[in-house]
């Protein structure tokens, strides 16, 4: 599958849940709307789109929501999935998770063939994460992490960056990383979604960030990638990854290799532009997968040469007016 600029696409990416049991607040509002559970794919609907795309050539899935471990059932299709790693199959399956539930389903994931995930972790402060996720106790994060590393599961810590609530803590969660051989990268608030809060007084640049590390640490360049948006150094003294997500200050677009599935069929072709391709009715409209095969090429075929996000000064609007949650990030 090539798109107009000629990349390949191999990689998708599913929420399989707007919904969480967290209220992060560059994420979701405190009160928020989630779609009418009609409207959701089911779970054997969302494993026939991923079969497509696999025939299709995607190569690497990764769930994510809102919080995929919340959706009822949804190791059901994480062990349908991972059935499908292998030649001419998936090379890797993986999640994006907060964490709350892998103590549960840590051991779970890994027999499913799961290897990676990453979880979001912005603050080894008790009361700070309960002040950023509104909801959540740093304990049970932890104590999912910890399952997770039991389990056998590499780990790559996610970590937005917010300006005055946990910029004076970077060094503290390098260090943390590199003791318990977790990869770390730090994220650029991206303007998503209406949210209660005033974005610009949370973006923090990475550049900053990385030119206030590199007084304590050794950043040693790497060519690593994994397609995504995160240039990746070496942390000298700890050995560990560090990737920083910039799409505010850096375009990545020219290496996309992605496209992002919602819980409803709907296929955004890039995370910073509104254009979409609705996969549910040709899913329905037919038992014969050409129909859904024709219309994913179709939209690949309307894949956008790159975004435009914008931290609107004047307007204060988000760029992209849905939420993170929706498409997963
Ligand atoms: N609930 C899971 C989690 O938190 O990892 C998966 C979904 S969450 C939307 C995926 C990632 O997006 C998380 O690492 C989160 O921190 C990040 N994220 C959410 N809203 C964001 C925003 N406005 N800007 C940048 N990153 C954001
Ligand atoms: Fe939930 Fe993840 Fe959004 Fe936080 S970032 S509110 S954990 S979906």
């Amino acid at each position: 599958m090539r798109d107009p600029f000629g990349r390949e696409i191999t990689y998708l990416r599913i929420s399989v849940t707007d919904r969480c049991d967290l209220r992060c607040v560059y994420c979701m509002a405190e009160e928020m709307t989630f779609l009418p559970k009609a409207d959701l794919l089911t779970l054997e609907e969302l494993e026939r789109v991923a079969s497509a795309f696999i025939r299709l050539g995607v190569r690497k899935i990764r769930l994510t929501g809102g919080e995929p471990l919340v959706r009822r059932n949804v190791m059901s299709l994480v062990r349908a999935l991972g059935a499908r790693i292998g030649p001419g199959g998936l090379a890797e399956l993986t999640l994006t998770t907060n964490g709350t539930q892998l103590a549960r389903y840590a051991e779970e994931l890994f027999a499913a063939g799961v290897r990676r995930i990453n979880v979001s972790l912005d603050t080894l402060d008790p009361d700070r994460f309960a002040a950023i996720t509104r909801w959540g106790k740093l304990e049970k994060t932890l104590e999912g992490i910890f399952a997770a590393k039991a389990a056998g599961l590499a780990i790559k810590i996610n970590a937005v960056a917010l300006k005055g609530t946990n910029e004076d803590e970077f060094d503290r969660l390098i260090a943390w990383c590199g003791e318990h051989g977790f990869d770390l990268c730090l994220i650029e608030t991206m303007p998503m979604g209406e949210i209660d809060q005033d974005r610009t007084d949370q973006y923090l640049p990475l550049s900053l960030v990385r030119a206030r590390l590199a007084r304590t640490w050794t950043l040693v360049d790497t060519d690593y990638r994994t397609g995504g948006p995160a240039r990746y150094v070496v942390v000298k003294e700890t050995g560990r990854r560090l990737g920083f997500i910039t799409p505010m200050t850096h375009n990545f677009c020219e290496s996309c290799n992605r496209v992002r599935l919602t819980c409803t069929g709907t296929l955004y072709m890039c995370l910073g532009q509104d254009d979409a391709a609705d996969l549910r009715t040709p899913l329905r409209a037919s038992r014969d997968d050409a129909v859904l095969e024709a219309a994913i090429l179709e939209a690949i075929g309307r894949k956008p040469r790159g975004h435009d996000f914008v931290i609107d000064r004047r307007r204060n609007r988000p760029a992209v007016a849905r939420h993170m949650s929706l498409t997963g990030g």
